[in-house]
């Protein structure tokens, strides 16, 4: 089988980290999240960890450079051989275009982009539910109204754009992600296995 590689679109919040973990095992893909690369940085208290840390607790982004030096070093590794989801990046058109020069140069191709589509009044009502099922204490420190506000502005502003790029190569396919669980990975599953 020849190994794929495909791109998870969508806003925060919006199952992008759920739906690649479920297709992860099922397909033998890797799953790449630079959202839990850069807290894995914060926890272990690297150099990067702390400076990433304010940025993200913002709402905000990564600088290019750092984000695309991430992925670069991390698709080479042996556990990617059979394919990857990239969960939460690219981020940016400038890092949209560096995975493209990226692949490129290490003769590898892109397979799909996939965007789980969900309104913005829906991720505020999922993280209210959220919030209320974790409790006081346990909810992530970017995990509230506030910072989903800021982080949907960047979505719209600087993600979003990201879409046209890959819809005019003929990569893009959209699904409605505010479905069921179930409903989005039968989806995700007649695209990816296709
Ligand atoms: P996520 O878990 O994908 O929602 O990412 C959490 C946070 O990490 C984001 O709000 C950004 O601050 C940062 N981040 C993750 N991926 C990227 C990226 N590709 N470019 C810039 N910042 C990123």
């Amino acid at each position: 089988m020849s190994s794929k590689r495909i791109i998870f679109m969508g806003p925060p919040g919006g199952g992008k980290g759920t739906q690649a973990q479920l297709l992860e095992s099922k397909y033998g893909l890797k799953q790449l999240s630079t959202g839990d690369m850069l807290r894995a940085a914060v926890s272990a208290g690297t150099e990067l960890g702390k400076q990433a840390k304010a940025i993200m607790d913002e709402g905000k982004l990564v600088s290019d450079e750092i984000m695309v030096g991430m992925i670069a070093e991390r698709i080479t590794q042996d556990d990617c051989a059979g394919g990857i989801i990239l969960d939460g990046f690219p981020r940016t058109v400038p890092q949209a275009e560096a995975l493209d020069a990226m692949l490129a140069e290490k003769s590898m191709q892109l397979d799909a982009v996939i965007e789980l589509r969900v309104e913005d009044s829906i991720l505020f009502d999922r993280i209210k539910t959220r919030a209320a099922q974790a409790g006081e204490g346990n909810v992530r420190a970017d995990d509230n109204e506030e910072t989903l506000r800021k982080r949907l502005e960047v979505y719209h502003a600087q993600t979003a754009p990201i879409l046209p790029y890959y819809e005019k190569k003929g990569l893009l396919h959209v699904i409605d992600g505010s479905q069921a669980i179930d409903t989005v990975t039968a989806e995700l599953e007649s695209i990816v296995g296709s």
